[in-house]
């Protein structure tokens, strides 16, 4: 059984951006990844920008006291300026160009009438030189998936539409004889398929439902899924003589890297390659897929997508609430509630505790024979929203 670190590595050598270049419209393009390094087309702020409603003045002369002579007024967005003299001053709004002859703007808060400086400013108070944020050409958004915020970016620098690389085509496929729609007293509900399916916004996702626990009809389902660039099923990786994904993967010419690995949950995690992309055999329990597709499959999306690999998973260090044990023998990944630096574990009731997961916004990371005590500095797992 390899490790998690070891797992993680093999993975990532296989996660090659997907080539190819689309033009989506910024609307449409929440979750996409950026193809290549975005850059301001022009300078940001384009002009020297007041940052206060006030007065642009001559800091020289701004001393308190003083009364300046109002020689104008300065919306945003206007493009006549008036210029300021010795002993003058223009009206400015916030968001409006510095005239000429002004190097400073005194906050109204800081004047008396039209006007009085009651509190004087230095050259370059409250003004945001041309420039400051952006240069004309830098690269101001890393490749990789867009953000809200990178959206923001693009819409600045007016890349609308923009260009993005092809959505990972990604199959998900639920594995099992007892999943159903309508579950019998003997059967359950399918929660792995639309969990996978939302934690793989951007891609474009071929939701393959369910497939009983019989190798022609998971055969014929999973050789649809390799049509993909990634598939991913959950449950059949165990031991158990029904657990058919591997042998059956085999059959369609996946040649596996690794199937199992020292993480609990998520033992029996499979991963292989064939021609036309990558498979992942995530086990059943819903908990265990959900920590096997958080530390292997979305950092592998993301690379595709032009992100980097460790991108998707955030390490922050917090205080532990309250002791946990170790495993001896894998690496624990333990549902918690991270406040204030406080790392808070959430009660554990097995891998298929998807309500505990729910209510998780960190994942405590436990070495191997490492038993942690209240009050130990610890490291946590924060999901990077996408
Ligand atoms: P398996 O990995 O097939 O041995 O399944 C492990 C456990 O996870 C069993 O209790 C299954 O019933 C359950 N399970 C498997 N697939 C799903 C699924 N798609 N949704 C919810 N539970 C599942
Ligand atoms: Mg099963």
């Amino acid at each position: 059984m390899i490790s998690v670190d070891e797992a993680r590595a093999v993975v990532r050598a296989h996660a090659r951006p997907l080539g190819g270049v689309e033009r989506v419209r910024l609307a449409e393009a929440l979750g996409r990844g950026l193809a290549g390094p975005l850059r301001a087309d022009r300078d940001d702020p384009p002009f020297d920008r007041s940052m206060m409603d006030g007065f642009a003045v001559r800091a020289a002369d701004a001393t308190p006291g003083r009364a300046l002579e109002v020689v104008g007024r300065i919306a945003a967005g206007q493009a006549e300026l008036p210029r300021v003299g010795p002993g003058e001053a223009a009206w400015i709004n916030t968001g409006a160009p510095l005239p000429p002859g002004a190097d400073a703007v005194v906050p109204v808060e800081q004047t008396r009438g039209e006007v009085e400086i009651v509190e004087g400013v230095a050259a370059g108070d409250n003004v945001l030189p041309r420039g400051a944020l952006a240069r004309k050409g830098d690269a101001v958004a890393p490749p990789g998936p867009l953000t809200a915020e990178r959206i923001a970016v693009c819409a600045a620098v007016g890349a609308d539409p923009v260009d993005v690389v092809p959505r990972p085509r990604v199959a998900v496929l639920a594995t099992g004889g007892e999943l159903t729609e309508d579950p019998g007293a003997h059967e359950i509900r399918n929660s792995n398929g639309p969990m996978l399916r939302s934690l793989l916004e951007g891609c474009d996702v071929a939701d393959l439902g369910t497939a009983p626990d019989d190798p022609a009809a998971l055969g014929e389902a999973l050789a649809e899924g390799l049509r993909h660039d990634v598939l991913v099923t959950t449950g059949g990786v165990s031991k158990g003589e029904l657990d058919l994904v591997r042998p059956a993967l085999e059959k369609l010419g996946v040649e596996v890297a690794f199937h199992g690995v020292a993480l609990q949950p998520g033992k029996p995690v499979l991963f292989g390659t064939h021609a036309g992309g990558a498979a992942f055999g995530l086990p059943g329990n819903p908990v265990s897929a959900l920590v096997c597709a958080r530390l292997l499959v979305l950092p592998y999306v993301h690379a595709l997508q032009g992100g980097g690999f460790d991108d998707v998973l955030r390490p922050v260090k917090g205080r532990l609430a309250s002791a946990v044990r170790a495993s001896a023998k894998r690496q624990r990944v333990f549902p918690c509630r991270f406040r204030d630096g406080a790392v808070e574990p959430l009660p554990w009731r097995s891998s298929a505790d998807l309500y505990t997961a729910a209510r998780a916004d960190a994942w405590l990371v436990i070495g191997i024979g490492k038993d942690l005590a209240a009050g130990e500095e610890v490291t946590c797992l924060v999901p990077r929203p996408r």
